[in-house]
């Protein structure tokens, strides 16, 4: 027995040191992809239903590493958040979305509004408002052109610290969505006492809409609760035109999704924005 054990140890250590290859390695080409600017944002387009044009856009994270291949901000968010790299990333995304949206805005006289996924780790680090406004200074883009978004599970553990903080971003005229909504173990009371502007309805809702009566049910209720506390709607991962007419029958406000365009890297962008703007 005492021999089978000490197989089995061998066995977990064996696992464990591959494992922990794979983080080092993960991590040490994270830390220069970051370094050397092999990340890479790409942007959705976010639709008004009113009007049916562009307002704005979500900027999305791509990293593509020669040895890796593409690798999915999914898996390397929350190893980043481990590790301790997602601050720096978010200061990164921060500024290079800024920058970007300042250039789009400029040179085609528009006012789109660009929106940055923030982790809960970095939201809750002190300084984060600091830092914010240096990014805003140092872009020079209007505030009120940039949005933040925040996962649900960031209102987990709330704490007066956080909400003092999307305070002080709101005041200087950002605006705080509460992505992924409707996934996360937030009850409504916290809908209640967290200062956002937007909901974001995640996509798991908007797949359910059609044919299924429980799911235009859902979605409904989700647009009217957020329209009695106040908040606008973006609808996440609109694919099909028949989740797009339950969604503007039931005064959802905004969309984002397939069905209009895949997240685009700048240049393809830029050709989008021509081609909307221009006549
Ligand atoms: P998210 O913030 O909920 O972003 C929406 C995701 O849905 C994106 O995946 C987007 O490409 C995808 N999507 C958009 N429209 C459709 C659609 O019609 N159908 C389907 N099936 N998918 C659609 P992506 O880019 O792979 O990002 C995944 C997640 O990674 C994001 O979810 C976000 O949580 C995280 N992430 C991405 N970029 C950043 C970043 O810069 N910072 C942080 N902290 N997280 C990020
Ligand atoms: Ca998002
Ligand atoms: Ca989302
Ligand atoms: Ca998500």
């Amino acid at each position: 027995a005492k021999s089978m054990r000490g197989n089995q140890y061998r066995l977990y250590r064996d696992n464990m040191d591959e494992a922990n290859d794979k983080w080092l390695l993960l991590e040490t080409k994270l830390h220069q992809a970051l370094k050397k600017d092999l990340l890479e944002l790409h942007y959705q387009p976010k639709i008004d239903l009113k009007t049916d044009t562009i307002i704005g856009m979500e900027a999305l994270l791509r990293w593509y590493d020669p040895e890796l291949g593409h690798i999915p901000p999914d898996r390397f968010i929350p190893f980043a958040e481990e590790c301790g790299l997602i601050n720096d990333i978010g200061v990164w995304v921060l500024g290079k979305a800024c920058a970007q949206a300042k250039l789009w805005n400029e040179s085609h006289n528009l006012r789109l509004r660009v929106a940055v996924n923030i982790s809960p780790i970095h939201i809750s680090t002190s300084g984060f408002v600091d830092m914010v406004k240096g990014v805003i200074a140092g872009t020079g883009i209007d505030p009120h052109l940039l949005e933040i978004e925040i996962t649900e599970m960031s209102m987990l553990d709330y704490t007066e610290d956080l909400i003092n903080t999307i305070n002080q971003l709101r005041a200087l005229g950002i605006t705080i969505s509460l992505d992924d909504f409707g996934t996360g173990y937030s009850s409504l009371n916290y809908l209640k006492k967290f200062p956002v502007d937007v909901l974001k309805i995640d996509r798991a809702f908007v797949r359910d809409i059609v044919p299924e009566k429980s799911g235009i049910a859902m979605i409904s209720a989700m647009i009217s609760l957020a329209h009695a506390l106040n908040l606008q709607v973006v609808a996440e991962g609109v694919e099909e035109e028949a989740e797009l007419n339950v969604l503007r029958e039931h005064g959802c406000e905004y969309v984002q999704g397939y069905y209009f365009s895949k997240p685009l890297s700048v240049e393809d962008f830029t050709n989008l924005i021509v081609q909307s703007f221009t006549n």
